[in-house]
């Protein structure tokens, strides 16, 4: 079983209009827009060919690594648990 399939065994609860990661991307420099994309487990933060940062929160594992990634931007990104009752889910086997 490779990554993308134990990954897609999770369940997420999405709190739709409340997300748990808010990301100010004016606040980013390329160089950690770039390495967001790499360290990203889930693979959410996106870079297109002109260089435009996508965000998508829905499938976060909750890891904290993007949280690790920007602290040296200060206000870059808003990092919080998820109310109770959403997030992930992890599921095993
Ligand atoms: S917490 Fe982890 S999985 Fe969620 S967006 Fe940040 S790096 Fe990706």
């Amino acid at each position: 079983m490779n990554v993308e399939q134990k990954l897609s065994i999770d369940k997420f609860v999405v709190d739709e209009g409340n997300p748990h990661i808010i990301l100010h991307l004016e606040k980013l420099d390329e160089e950690t827009r770039k390495a967001l994309t790499v360290v990203c487990p889930a693979g959410l933060y996106t870079l297109d060919e002109n260089g435009t940062m996508a965000f998508e929160v829905a499938g976060c594992l909750e890891c904290g690594t993007c949280r690790v990634a920007t602290a040296h931007l200060p206000g870059a990104l808003e990092w919080n648990h998820p109310r109770a009752s959403f997030g992930v889910d992890f599921r095993y086997g």
